[in-house]
């Protein structure tokens, strides 16, 4: 006899010798195999544990419409929070000048004495007050570059216009200075402590792999003489560092974790190359992400090790997608967001007066691929934010709808990247598939799935340690 009840959405997995049911909360229940068809099926009986599980959990109801439907709608909106306020992210590349010869460099960055490419006090106004036509109460106002700090006349004026009319706007302004470090001097250091500007440097590991990785025999030294002069005029916990796996990192999981601990961080963010700029033609990438996801479980094994010795020590992203995978809460990750985190959180400004989608995009255009051009600073800023080609990748820009993600049991966690998809894929709507990002992201989140089911008591105590940090905002 069938029993009576109804499915509400929900996707799966089999992972190792049990099913995966993530529901549209992205709340998931572990259960034996034969489940699902078991549910589609309706041979759960009312007296079960599971069916009462499975009830209470959004994944079955016994009316059409489920009793609890108006929680249902607001559990949603809360894990859909981060598009309340619209683009709260803006970067502006100040110059693609640079001081650095990175052999994974994304940026084109030029010589560091062409000011041709600096940004001109015009197009930073007009840039400014399109970013205070945002509707975020919220603003991260990121300077990039090349080297941003270079053209410090530039960043200079960018923070006072930005304190002046903020003075009308009120909003809370978040002012990040992405910086190799090398030009950290007693002006620039000045300025941030004046006008509250964190540091984001970048720190691949060791010094064999951190000069390999910028081109030059001395960067090494120069960062951590940076990192130690930023901490002392700022304090310590207005510094962070981003690390990039080069194809030589890839071999040295342990050494980077522990150059990171003995650098007095207590973070790191195994962050992959991404196949933009120079990374494109100096990387094998049939084989990158495959060793990528071996080095990543490597180093997150290690991380979790030297936390149950007692030291406190987050791998950034694994923290993003558990506080997805275990919170009702979101994060402001652009890179994990459906609808897609460019133009709805993030916008670049580029030096030379162009706006563009996000990051890689801009870095796509010094390729001259404009695709994801939005228009320039002097153009209004509906046209830029609501016009023509921002509708055109809303209608490709969310895992909800897009073939392969609309069926993939880990949608919640993950997001969609129509900028990665036609650089990679040549298509914005890409085919998941073949998506290096795609397996990425299944890779690492089925990996997690696995060391929560199977490692629950070695890892869970670390990994709420890890959630908790995030949500205090530390
Ligand atoms: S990109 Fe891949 S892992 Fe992410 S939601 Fe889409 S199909 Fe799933």
């Amino acid at each position: 006899m069938i029993n009576r009840y109804y499915l509400l959405p929900f996707r799966f997995e089999r992972i190792g010798k049990q099913e995966l049911l993530v529901n549209e909360l992205g709340d998931y229940i572990f259960v034996p195999t034969g489940t699902i068809n078991r549910i589609v099926n309706h041979l759960l009986k009312k007296q079960e544990g599971l069916y009462k599980d499975l009830i209470s959990n959004f994944f079955i109801s016994e009316s059409p419409i489920p009793e609890l439907i108006d929680n249902m709608a607001t559990r949603l909106r809360t894990k859909k929070a981060f598009l309340d306020s619209f683009t709260s992210l803006h970067i502006f590349v100040l110059t693609l000048r640079c001081n650095q010869n990175c052999i994974y460099c994304q940026a084109s960055s030029k010589d560091s004495s062409e000011a041709l490419y600096d940004m001109n006090e015009k197009h930073l106004f007009k840039a400014i007050d399109l970013m205070f036509r945002s509707p975020s109460h919220s603003i991260t106002m990121e300077f990039q570059g090349g080297e941003p700090s270079l053209p410090f006349h530039i960043l200079q004026k960018a923070v006072e216009r930005v304190t002046e009319l903020n003075e009308k706007y009120k909003k809370q302004i978040t002012y990040v200075l992405c910086t190799n470090s090398i030009n950290l001097t007693e002006e620039v250091l000045c300025l941030c402590k004046e006008y509250n500007i964190l540091i984001s440097t970048s720190l691949d590991g060791s010094a064999f792999i951190h000069n390999h990785n910028r081109g030059k025999n001395d960067s090494y030294k120069r960062v951590i003489e940076g990192i130690s002069k930023a901490r002392n005029y700022l304090g310590t916990d207005r510094v962070s560092a981003l690390m990039t796996t080069s194809e030589l990192s890839l071999n040295y999981p342990k050494e980077i974790i522990d150059n990171y601990l003995s650098n007095g961080f207590n973070n790191i963010f195994l962050r992959p190359l991404n196949p933009y700029g120079l990374a494109l033609n100096n990387t094998d990438w049939d084989t990158y992400f495959d060793k990528f996801i071996t080095f990543y479980k490597s180093a997150l094994n290690y991380i979790i090790d030297i936390n149950i010795q007692g030291i406190f020590f987050v791998e950034e992203f694994t923290a993003i997608l558990l506080r997805k995978m275990l919170t009702p809460f979101t994060t402001g990750f652009v890179d994990l967001q459906s609808p897609t985190g460019i133009i709805n959180s993030v916008v670049v400004y580029n030096y030379d007066g162009y706006v563009y989608a996000s990051d890689e995009s801009r870095m796509l255009a010094e390729y001259h691929d404009y695709t994801f051009r939005l228009g320039h600073v002097t153009d209004k800023y509906e046209s830029l934010f609501y016009g023509k080609k921002a509708q055109q990748i809303a209608l490709i820009g969310g895992t909800e709808f897009i073939a392969g993600c609309a069926d993939c049991a880990f949608q919640s966690y993950c997001g969609a990247d129509p900028v990665r998809n036609h650089s990679t894929q040549n298509d914005m709507y890409g085919f998941r598939p073949t998506s290096s990002f795609c397996k990425k992201h299944k890779a690492i989140i089925t990996y997690l799935f696995y060391l929560i089911q199977k490692e629950h008591d070695r890892v869970m105590p670390i990994f709420k340690q890890w959630i908790n940090k995030n949500e205090n905002g530390f």
